[in-house]
């Protein structure tokens, strides 16, 4: 088992665009088991490798109904119906904000010996599939609240004990370079 540390709001991996996989290699094969054990040890449904602090365009998901790992996904949306309901996300932790989001996608990608993917979703796994490729392109899902549920959310943020220091309360900025410094690279 090789759970990763996961990366916290704040983290600039988790705002930058992940890179496409071109090389399916052992390399990969591991990166998708370390997600999908720190996924698991973490209680959550999905799980992008920005998470882990890894920038390439990779998640493995598990709703119950539909589990696996997608590499360099992308999805349409299925119709025009919308769900809204309750989202947290694991480099966010102890919070939960509704979102709307599309009710059914198919999802397209590869493998991680780069054969083709293409599965539908509806419900959960449908809303996992869009929460986990937003990481890939640096969207988390505070961003889709509206401007007062994001204030909020922001606030609850700051005052979340993962997001302080000690006694002093950081900027996002701060935060980002206190964090890079203590968990390092290459982990
Ligand atoms: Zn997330």
């Amino acid at each position: 088992m090789t759970v990763q540390p996961v990366r916290l709001f704040g983290d600039p991996v988790l705002r930058a665009r992940a890179d496409e996989v071109t090389t399916f290699d052992r390399e990969l094969r591991q990166l998708v088991a370390d997600l999908t054990d720190t996924m698991r040890a973490s209680g959550g449904v999905g799980m992008a490798a920005p998470q882990i602090g890894v920038g390439l365009r990779v998640f493995v998901y598990d709703t119950g109904e539909l589990a696996g790992h997608l590499v360099n996904p992308v999805f349409e949306v299925l119709g025009d119906q919308e769900q809204t309901g309750p989202e947290g996300c694991l480099s966010i932790p102890g919070l939960r904000y509704e979102v709307t989001r599309a009710l059914r996608v198919r999802a397209r990608g590869v493998d991680m010996d780069g054969a083709a993917v293409e599965f539908e979703a509806e419900g959960l796994p449908a809303r996992c599939v869009q929460h986990e490729t937003d990481h890939l392109d640096g969207v988390l899902y505070l961003d889709w609240l509206d401007p007062a549920a994001r204030k909020e959310a922001m606030r609850a943020v700051r005052e979340s004990g993962w997001f302080t220091t000690g006694q002093t309360v950081m900027s996002a900025a701060d935060v980002s370079s206190a964090r890079s410094e203590a968990t390092g690279r290459g982990r």
